[in-house]
């Protein structure tokens, strides 16, 4: 194990503390919509990865809900017509970096990571996304500045979803946690793939959305993307 890998294995539970949402990246982490309103929003990070991304789509698309991907940049130059596939079925397309990368938005000066994720979107849909959620949530204070200087709205969360942990709970598990969670303008954070691998099998995610959005609905509730939900743009013009 290299020093620097030792120092974030170390430091993640503090770190985390500090820099994810809820209480971390503040001021600049929006962590969910108005709370006056029966609105929520789903969100899926890490992807687009062949299989599970594809088999969540089919779901969604089952399902008639909108969801909001924070793609990874490699992902999306691996996976392009996965993207395009997100937004012609009405979803929407945010960044979650170019690679993943712990570090590089811990950095002080490095912005390549925002860029080349920006690039790598907008090569793909003809504009440049203006929604960002940080990879591992960790936010500094200068990554945030950069982004809302970039004029990103930088995506929290407030349902933080079980589907990450390893080994997997079952996709009742997932869903029932989500429900016990979810207040008006709710954000979930849900992974529907992994980063910088082309394919990924997992179907607990979308065994536990299928669950998840009829009981979600029963209770009053309706899906809509993040943007739509924050009130924000989602997206800007490509750079010229
Ligand atoms: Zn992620």
């Amino acid at each position: 194990m290299k020093v620097k890998d030792l120092v974030y294995a170390v430091g993640d539970p503090v770190l985390t503390k500090f820099l994810s949402p809820p209480y971390g990246g503040r001021p600049h982490y929006t962590n969910h919509g108005p709370r006056t309103a029966r609105r929520v929003a789903l969100t899926f990070d890490d992807g687009p990865c062949r299989g599970s991304t594809e088999l969540l789509l089919d779901a969604l698309a089952e399902l008639d809900v909108p969801g909001t991907f924070f793609c990874v940049g490699e992902n999306v130059n691996m996976n392009p017509d996965i993207v395009e596939r997100i937004e012609r079925e009405g979803h929407v397309v945010g960044s979650h970096s170019q690679r993943h990368s712990r570090g590089a938005g811990l950095s002080f000066g490095d912005v390549e990571h925002i860029e080349s994720a920006e690039r790598s979107i907008s090569d793909v849909l003809g504009r440049r996304p203006a929604l960002y959620r940080p990879p591992w949530g960790w936010l500094t204070p200068w990554e945030g500045r950069r982004l809302k200087s970039r004029g990103y709205t930088i995506v929290g969360w407030d349902v933080y979803t079980l589907d990450w942990q390893i080994p997997e709970p079952d996709a009742q598990t997932v869903a029932d946690h989500a429900v016990a969670d979810t207040r008006p303008g709710s954000v979930y954070c849900f992974h529907d793939a992994y980063p910088l691998v082309a394919e990924w099998d997992k179907s607990v995610t979308v065994d536990a959305v299928r669950r998840l959005v009829p009981t979600i609905r029963s209770l009053g509730y309706e899906f809509v993307t993040v943007d739509a939900l924050l009130g924000v743009n989602a997206y800007r013009p490509a750079a010229a």
